[in-house]
């Protein structure tokens, strides 16, 4: 069965194949080696054998596709990236302060969600916006060396793929070559294993797996070791990434159905090549959609070339009036959810990991076409 293409920005399009399996064992979850156990996975105890070797299988197959160092910790965690935005500085927001005083914790701003993060955190701790991209409508990323960063930030906190906006930081900066030794926090919920990531640079990463990794409910937090032990007295035993570290993410009952989903997709993702692999698809996909958007008189996308998002490509159509017909002849073309975000408005194509490159292709025919017979 050929399925439309689904360019939702999350939860967002998982591979078909990941589906069947899932569904063939919806009922029975057979074990590796094929043994049935009699239960589907929402079913089984989070402490029996059955669910710990999916949940070991899939800590492994994470850590090696996103070639984890050993000192950092995967955490499996609920509440998404914006409950992120308030446990991060909960568990981190006091390092590094003045004994006496809040912490500082420093964002760069580059659009909807590093703003929703700042907003967050300055609820538990004091937040320096060291440089913000707002007067140009979120169009660029401000130049590292420009980053007015504080003497002894308790963290660095960026978003390195801005879903909404689409801006994708295309490297990770070197912060002590800035002149900050505060660790770096990252939220890469929305390019999450669509490219590596240079971990020598990074002190904590978050990702709601909604986006590039399953099903909503699951959020992914890898940690540098050093990072844990810090939480504020106010944090939530639950929210505190040493005890969660401690209990193997097992502290309270973890999402166990979105972790063995999640779990199926690192497998897909190993049998694509690894991440790898991903990242030179993902460059074709991009570029396909975008050339189509520069060539055409008829499209628009205002992100600077040097900072497009590969996952997430906002665009207008010249002539606003026309929205509504685009987007109900993409639907009738087997095209969903081209809506672009409120906030936005105009267009927006998510071409995470599991959209094939004859979606985009797809996409790429059905704009020429219209523009076309509405040019
Ligand atoms: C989707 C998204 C989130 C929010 O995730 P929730 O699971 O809805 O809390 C946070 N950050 C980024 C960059 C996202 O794309």
């Amino acid at each position: 069965m050929q399925r439309p293409f689904n360019f939702s920005a999350g939860p967002a399009t998982i591979a078909p194949e990941v589906l069947a399996q899932a569904a063939a064992e919806m009922l029975d979850w057979p074990d590796a080696n094929g043994v049935r156990s009699g239960m589907g996975v929402m079913e089984m105890s989070h402490r029996g054998k059955e669910f710990q070797s999916i949940y070991t299988q899939a800590e492994a197959d994470l850590r090696e596709l996103l070639a984890v160092p050993a000192h950092f910790k995967i955490l499996f965690m609920q509440g998404g990236g914006l409950a992120e935005n308030a446990i991060v500085p909960l568990n981190l927001g006091g390092m590094r302060a003045t004994p006496g005083f809040q912490g500082t914790a420093d964002f760069v701003v580059t659009g909807s969600w590093s703003e929703k993060s700042q907003k967050e955190a300055r609820k538990y701790c004091q937040v320096n916006i060291a440089a913000s991209n707002q007067a140009d409508g979120h169009t660029h990323i401000p130049e590292a060396a420009s980053w007015r960063l504080s003497d002894h930030a308790s963290y660095v906190h960026l978003c390195t793929n801005e879903t909404i906006n689409g801006l994708e930081y295309h490297s990770l900066p070197d912060l002590a070559a800035l002149g900050s030794s505060a660790p770096l926090v990252i939220d890469f919920s929305s390019h999450v294993a669509s490219r590596p990531v240079d971990w020598s640079r990074v002190g904590l990463a978050f990702a709601g797996a909604q986006k590039n990794l399953g099903p909503a409910g699951l959020t992914i937090v890898v940690v540098r070791e050093d990072l844990l032990g810090h939480a504020l007295a106010v944090c939530p035993s639950a929210f505190d990434y040493k005890v969660v570290a401690d209990n193997q993410s097992m502290y309270n009952t973890p999402p166990t159905y979105a972790i063995y989903m999640a779990g199926l997709i690192f497998q897909w993702l190993k049998r694509q090549g690894g991440v790898q692999a991903m990242e030179a698809r993902n460059i074709a996909k991009a570029a396909l959609l975008y050339d189509a958007i520069d060539t055409s008189g008829f499209y628009l996308n205002t992100v600077h070339q040097d900072c497009r998002s590969r996952m997430n490509v906002p665009f207008f159509l010249r002539d606003e009036s026309r929205n509504d017909a685009f987007l109900a002849g993409a639907k009738a073309a087997g095209l969903l959810q081209l809506k672009g975000h409120k906030s936005v408005g105009g267009m927006r194509a998510s071409i995470y990991n599991a959209m094939p490159l004859e979606g985009v292709q797809a996409l790429v025919n059905y704009m020429r076409e219209f523009e076309r017979l509405h040019a």
